[in-house]
């Protein structure tokens, strides 16, 4: 295949930004020690702690599945269960890993709109029976920023965890976008997660800018305890650390994540401003962070896809998702926006 275009199906279509590639010609360098006890690893984990404000303990892992199973398995005992949004990535997109590597604690749905769960509707799914035959509800986990692009606020989070904790839950987020989160709300890191109840946070790299290699972040370090064991087992403990720590180094110096994180949106916002009006196009979720959903006529979509652009169409009838990455520039939005404007209606 010898396609240079910058398309608009997801961030992880994009390679890997310079700053990492520099990281990671630094760290072949010579050599190191390996499974995770040399410097860039070591590095990379005081930088999150950094980042963070706070002693977290964190753990690389390959990606975000084994990052998000693992962390839920390390919350819950086999007759447990562990509640989420309906449109959750470990609900629909991980194969059933959170529950194979817990050993069968069962996912729950819970609805929300706009991809987010609020406090009354967890309340009433761990309240909907407390008898023996139900698997016992002991952790919650949402998504920043979430699947359908929309983001929670500080206020919503804090509601969360709050009722999380009155709840007896243990408070998960999936931080594949967690950078777009952090840049559209701009604040601080910690505001987003440990100050509001979070007790581990899996923080993704990969959708923005890095090759492989996401975090594991404990908040609450009870919680991380064996967590090692866990993912060796798993096949998830990388021979070679250094290769997943040192791209984080290079993406986490000097704000480069939120550089790139901010581009994404920005690019999401001209995007969205580019489409919305034109014919038969009608925007379905709030653009809070790096995407944006429409739905369209099938006709629009297959003329748009024989033009060559490939998204994803896995909302629904006619919803589309357009995802921004860090490479994607203003000269691709205006591309693909004259493209379907002469295309919609
Ligand atoms: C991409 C993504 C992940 C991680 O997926 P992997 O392919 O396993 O790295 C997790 N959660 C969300 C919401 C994602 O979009």
């Amino acid at each position: 295949m010898n396609e240079k275009r910058r398309h608009f199906a997801s961030d992880n279509y994009a390679g890997v930004c310079p700053e990492a590639w520099a990281a990671l010609e630094a760290a072949n360098a010579g050599h190191a020690v390996g499974y995770g006890d040399d410097d860039w690893t070591q590095q990379a984990s005081d930088m999150i702690r950094e980042i963070f404000e706070t002693d977290c303990e964190v753990f690389f892992v390959f990606n975000g599945t084994a990052a998000n199973s693992l962390a839920l398995a390390s919350l819950c005992q086999s007759y447990h269960s562990i509640l989420c949004h309906e449109f959750a990535h470990v609900e629909r997109d991980e194969c059933g890993a959170p529950e194979f590597f817990s050993n069968g604690t069962k996912v729950l749905l819970v609805p929300g709109e706009n991809g987010k769960m609020d406090p009354d509707s967890i309340e009433e799914c761990v309240k909907r029976r407390t008898d023996v035959h139900y698997p016992k509800p002991k952790a919650v986990t949402i998504t920043q920023s979430t699947e359908l692009g929309t983001v929670y606020t500080v206020d919503e989070l804090q509601a969360i965890g709050c009722r999380a904790k009155h709840l007896g839950l243990k408070f998960h987020m999936d931080g594949a976008r967690f950078a777009n989160a952090v840049a559209a709300l701009k604040v601080a890191p910690k505001e987003i997660t440990w100050q509001s109840g979070v007790d581990v946070l899996c923080f993704g790299g990969t959708k923005n800018g890095t090759p492989v290699g996401d975090a594991v972040v404990f908040f609450n370090r009870d919680l991380a305890k064996e967590f090692d064991y866990r993912c060796k087992q798993a096949g998830q403990l990388a021979s070679k650390m250094r290769f997943l720590a040192a791209p984080w180094v290079g993406t986490l110096k000097e704000g480069v994540w939120l550089k790139h994180a901010g581009h994404a949106n920005a690019m999401a916002r001209q995007l969205l401003q580019r489409v919305e009006g034109l014919p038969g196009v009608k925007v379905m979720f709030p653009q809070e962070a790096n995407a944006v959903f429409v739905e369209m006529p099938r006709t629009t979509i297959d003329a748009m896809h024989r033009r060559g652009w490939k998204f994803y169409t896995f909302i629904g009838e006619g919803g589309c998702r357009f995802m921004c990455s860090w490479d994607t520039t203003a000269e691709d939005v205006e591309a693909f926006a004259k493209d379907l404007s002469e295309l919609a209606g």
